[in-house]
């Protein structure tokens, strides 16, 4: 019975359109970086994927799981485990860019071991952020707008070699902007994390519920604080250079069950 279900749900998935059947809901894209939305049954609970508890929402009276899918996660099949058995996705290939860059400045390349001491206590404390499940406010998805204005630069997901040397893919999205100009909230939530990161400069780290938390990097000011409540559209902070940049930009994080996604997932 509910294998069929799963069956129903799965040939669903593969004729869905990317955004005109769901208001809210971000786009489904089935590729490391990207986001499944999984129409589900409402006796399916306890979701999981890759050991994090997954977010549920409601749409016109049919529940889904939103499900971020990690950039490092294998193409091919994998399963979302729930309370009524597991949930295959099929993650396809994308062609995401590949970036090399000469940095003058080798102290970010290689930085010393204070430096790396003092990026593994910041990559924690945003670690717990990212994992960390807590209420939603809202009943519906939250609808997302733009941070600030201009040119998306197309670089989520994109390959980076700093020097030659492969690091890890870009985790958000680049918005090239001068400095000063305004930062918004994209949607409603609460400020969570605030930090002058080694790698990130001036950081905001925005939670709007079930683990969905928004980043903003490298601000050369930042207005709110530590546990404020923000609404969509108000002004939290300034696009800035601070931390390992080349040039001013906003660069703007999503993620979803600890994993990092495309923000142009969740704009219309
Ligand atoms: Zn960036």
């Amino acid at each position: 019975m509910h294998k069929k279900n799963l069956k129903t749900i799965c040939t669903l998935l593969a004729i869905l359109p990317s955004t005109a059947l769901f208001a809210a809901l971000p786009q489904n894209s089935l590729r490391p970086g990207g986001i499944a939305i999984l129409p589900i049954q409402n006796n399916v609970q306890d979701i999981y994927y890759q050991k994090h508890r997954v977010l549920t929402t409601e749409e016109n009276g049919q529940k889904y799981a939103v499900v971020g899918i990690p950039l490092s996660t294998p193409l091919g099949t994998s399963d979302v485990e729930t309370n009524q058995g597991n949930i295959p996705i099929q993650i396809q290939s994308y062609p995401y860019a590949e970036q090399h860059i000469q940095l003058k400045n080798t102290s970010f390349v290689e930085p010393s071991s204070e430096q790396l001491a003092r990026y593994k206590k910041e990559a924690e404390a945003q670690n717990n952020i990212y994992t960390s499940f807590t209420q939603n406010t809202w009943h519906t998805f939250p609808n997302f707008i733009a941070p600030t204005q201009g040119k998306f630069s197309n670089s989520f997901g994109r390959k980076r070699f700093f020097n030659n040397e492969e690091r890890a893919p870009h985790s958000g999205l680049d918005i090239p902007a001068p400095v000063g100009q305004k930062v918004i909230a994209p949607a409603d939530g609460t400020v969570v994390g605030i930090g002058n990161y080694f790698f990130n400069g001036n950081t905001i780290l925005i939670d709007h519920g079930q683990g969905l938390i928004s980043m903003f990097c490298h601000l050369s000011k930042i207005e709110v604080h530590q546990g404020q409540i923000v609404h969509q559209g108000e002004e939290i902070g300034k696009v800035g250079k601070t931390g390992r940049v080349t040039g001013p930009h906003l660069h703007w994080g999503m993620s979803l069950n600890d994993a990092r996604v495309d923000p142009q997932l969740f704009l219309k």
